[in-house]
């Protein structure tokens, strides 16, 4: 049997790698594949489709919002090659090496974690299946294949390249519980997307049907938590003719939101808008929603971004300045420079500097581009917000009027008066999903409570 595996010492290739103190080890796998992996998952048995009224007894745990998100994606393939949560020998392969196990490259932790004394309470060991429900309805099936504990501080070191409390994945990564349970994923009861976002969020496999209905083979994704600004139009633009695309895939992620965000409706109904109202024909661009909780890994995070978005089945990646960065925790571009250090993803990616708005050139320019750099005006996201926030009204040539109309039409609508997340909103928004009630069988009755474990 062939199986070769080497390591490569990466910081022998430049005093200061991006990837820290991570080896990679590669082996004989083909990571171009797509979906990565080769095959794209789905672990799918829906309660309604009947004949599984036994995991109703399984002993049932409730999830937070994070962890069903999660186990969304691992079921409907976002997270392909995945099938479940990591068990050791993978989460110590992707936190050293920034592969999985088995050779495929994977750069972020997916792990469930749980108290040991939580476990003991419910009696759950290594063999066992358990109900994972969510809004107290059933969600999915974890069959519990290992469960161990882990060096917290280790894990934030690589992956993070800090300890600091300060970052908000070691800030993630220390709230964890002391155990990480590892094992398959099955989604056995489908949340329900709620408006507005069930016309953006679509499975992989959905998404490479559409991909292949508007004839896309070279498709660019756009990440965004934004509402897009003339920057955010020129970038994806941009990108679109470096990669000689035939689409753009924006792909908003969607998750927790802390004070001053953008709300998660105006950034998929702007997106929508600036197709709606021409600045992108029709046919080559699409907007989707991503259920994700960043990290803010940076490089790491960019790597993970990119596989995701091949499992959606895009050929390129775009990523500007700083991507899925914090602080200043990592290097502008370091999030460029990871892929040059990696084996061929199957993904590109596509390098992105700065649009501005320049006087002299007298529109958006390019910084690659425009020589008036001592007199750009930056089009960042906190300069439109304090324009929004200071109820100016943003020249058009920063802010579409198309959109800026979006934005005040969703914090009527979906922000209690803001399009920035607020207390209100934190509190009492519209969740993004929402679970069926399964109809009790033990007592044929129509209550919609889960029957007590027998
Ligand atoms: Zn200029």
């Amino acid at each position: 049997m062939l199986q070769l595996v080497f390591y490569r010492p990466l910081w022998d290739n430049s005093p200061a790698s991006d990837m820290g103190n991570t080896v990679l080890k590669q082996a004989a796998v083909d990571n171009s594949l797509s979906p990565h992996g080769g095959v794209l998952v789905e672990r799918l048995a829906f309660l309604r489709d009947g004949g599984q009224d036994q995991v109703l007894m399984l002993p049932r745990i409730e999830v937070r919002d994070q962890l069903a998100r999660e186990c969304l994606n691992i079921a409907y393939g976002f997270f392909s090659p995945l099938t479940g949560f990591m068990g050791r020998a993978d989460l110590d392969s992707v936190v050293h090496g920034m592969t999985l196990a088995n050779g495929y490259v994977w750069s972020i932790p997916i792990v469930f974690d749980l108290a040991a004394a939580q476990l003991a309470e419910l009696e759950v060991k290594v063999g066992d299946s358990i109900l994972l429900t969510y809004q107290d309805q059933p969600l999915a099936t974890l069959d519990v294949e290992e469960i161990y504990p882990y060096d917290k501080e280790l894990l934030c070191a690589q992956v993070y390249g800090t300890t600091e409390a300060a970052h908000p994945g070691v800030l993630r990564t220390r709230a964890y519980q002391d155990r990480f349970v590892a094992g398959p994923v099955t989604l056995v009861n489908p949340p329900v997307i709620n408006p507005p976002f069930d016309r953006f969020w679509r499975t992989p496999r959905q998404i490479r049907q559409t991909l292949s209905d508007l004839g896309w083979s070279r498709v660019v994704a756009h990440q965004t938590r934004n509402v897009p600004h003339s920057g955010h139009e020129w970038l994806m633009k941009g990108a679109y003719l470096a990669a000689e695309a035939d689409g753009i895939l924006v792909s908003a992620v969607i998750g927790e939101k802390k004070r001053g965000d953008y709300i998660d409706e105006a950034i998929v109904l702007t997106h929508q808008r600036l197709r709606d109202a021409g600045f992108f024909k029709q046919d080559v661009h699409y907007t989707s929603a991503l259920l994700w909780d960043m990290r803010y890994a940076g490089p790491r995070e960019a790597v993970f971004h990119a596989l995701v978005r091949k499992n959606l089945g895009c050929t390129h990646h775009m990523f500007g300045r700083d991507h899925a960065g914090v602080g200043s925790y990592y290097d502008t571009y370091a999030a460029h420079r990871i892929f040059d250090e990696l084996p061929d993803l199957g993904i590109k990616s596509v390098l992105t500097l700065e649009w501005w708005y320049c006087p002299v050139c007298a529109g958006v320019a390019y910084e690659g581009l425009c020589g008036h750099q001592d007199q750009k005006q930056e089009l960042s996201g906190t300069f439109i917000r304090s324009i929004i926030q200071g109820g100016v009204e943003p020249a058009p040539l920063t802010l579409r009027p198309e959109v800026l109309e979006v934005v005040r039409e969703c914090a009527d609508r979906y922000g209690f008066g803001s399009p920035f997340v607020g207390d209100e909103y934190l509190a009492d928004r519209t969740p993004v999903m929402s679970m069926h009630a399964v109809e009790c069988t033990c007592c044929a009755c129509t209550c919609t409570r889960l029957p007590e474990k027998v």
